[in-house]
């Protein structure tokens, strides 16, 4: 498996020269790249459009897919988790949150995670390896197909999310290709307008995608108004402190067009940042580096092993109507999937749920 090359991983034109490398026409290329990305197909035994000889020669030399599905959690808002495995044995977990108007399916970037994000199950793994493009791609291909059957049109629009396990900006290479061959219209046809990516504060990606044309929706997950908290809760913060942070989401936020998003994630974390001084901290940080930028807040999602516990409902309000009552736009985000292990800095490859969730079930992708 190791030798052969991933299709699902590289552009239509990519393809195309893949292909007349093996002594094609470039029109297999297209073929192969519309089986891949608009019908969705996991191999080539699947392409019958293809002549037989063509799909065995692809077959000693690429394969259609590298993630094996282990298993499938339904939580009880329909929320879905998949626990996947990378050619080399590694977990891949991927959720799909339906919604009224468009899904969104919320992808990993990493298998495991190198920051150490106290409040996140994900950093108990710690980095197992920077996942490829390809394997990017094909989260997004096993959920839809799940949801809605191999190739079927999908409903209602796709928003998509990497704020799964890892650092999305540490893969930023493999991420901004993954995007590329997505956005393709004869494929997924899923542009970066529909996709948000989430960091924990990477600085120089951060400047360096101010500087992209087409590019996703930017989060940037804060959890604390003060460096001494923020070392504690996310140690990037030593690397990158909130002055030179703040800095370049300024940088950023002057590099916006119309119709682009850009904001902040702030978890609360019941008696560790979510007090009346926080909340006042966080509004003046924010003004005083001018940032327009609106403020999620997220209720923790606890899990065990991890020592917080979700701000309760009033705080939450109060500590919004504080932010907002100093000019800071504020919003509260609704959990989703908690009961499968699928919500935020919940995915540590849980194979375990507790018994009020359904049983996993074994799917065909
Ligand atoms: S919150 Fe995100 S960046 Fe932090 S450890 Fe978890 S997965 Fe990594």
């Amino acid at each position: 498996m190791g030798e052969l090359t991933h299709l699902t991983g590289l552009t239509r034109e990519e393809l195309g020269r893949y292909v007349e490398g093996l002594g094609e026409p470039a029109y297999r290329g297209r073929q192969v790249f519309a089986a891949l990305h608009r019908r969705r197909l996991r191999s080539f035994e699947e392409m019958t459009d293809l002549p037989k000889s063509f799909r065995a020669r692809l077959a000693e030399s690429a394969t259609a897919s590298t993630l094996k599905v282990e298993s499938r959690y339904v939580a009880s808002d329909g929320t879905r988790r998949y626990l996947m495995k990378t050619s080399d044995g590694l977990p891949v977990e991927t959720v799909f949150i339906p919604e009224e108007r468009r899904d969104t399916i919320c992808f990993s970037s990493q298998s495991g995670c190198p920051l150490q994000c106290d409040f996140c199950l994900t950093a108990k793994l710690g980095l197992l390896r920077t996942l490829a493009a390809g394997e990017m791609v094909e989260q997004i291909i096993v959920a839809l197909n799940d949801a809605y059957g191999v190739g079927a049109k999908t409903p209602r629009g796709t928003n998509l999310v990497a704020m799964g396990a890892g650092e999305p900006f540490l893969a930023f290479e493999p991420l901004m290709k993954a995007l590329r061959v997505m956005a393709d219209p004869d494929g997924l046809f899923i542009v970066p307008n529909r996709v948000t990516v989430s960091t924990a504060g990477v600085v120089p990606k951060i400047r360096e995608l101010a500087r992209v044309p087409d590019r996703p929706h930017l989060a940037i997950s804060l959890a604390a108004p003060t460096d001494e908290l923020r070392d504690r809760l996310m140690p990037i913060n030593k690397r990158w402190p909130l002055e030179e942070l703040l800095a370049a989401c300024k940088e950023f936020e002057q590099s916006l067009r119309p119709g682009e998003r850009f904001t902040f994630e702030y978890v609360m974390l019941d008696g560790v940042n979510d007090s009346d001084a926080h909340a006042r901290q966080l509004a003046n940080l924010l003004n005083r580096h001018q940032l327009r930028a609106k403020v999620n807040l997220i209720p923790h999602n606890p899990a065990e092993g991890l020592p917080y516990r979700p701000s309760p409902e009033e705080r939450v309000q109060v500590f919004k109507a504080i932010l907002e009552s100093k000019g800071v736009r504020a919003f509260v985000r609704r959990p989703r999937g908690r009961d499968i292990y699928a919500a935020c800095g919940q995915l540590a490859a849980r194979t375990s749920v507790p018994a009020a969730a359904d049983r996993p079930v074994q799917i065909q992708t």
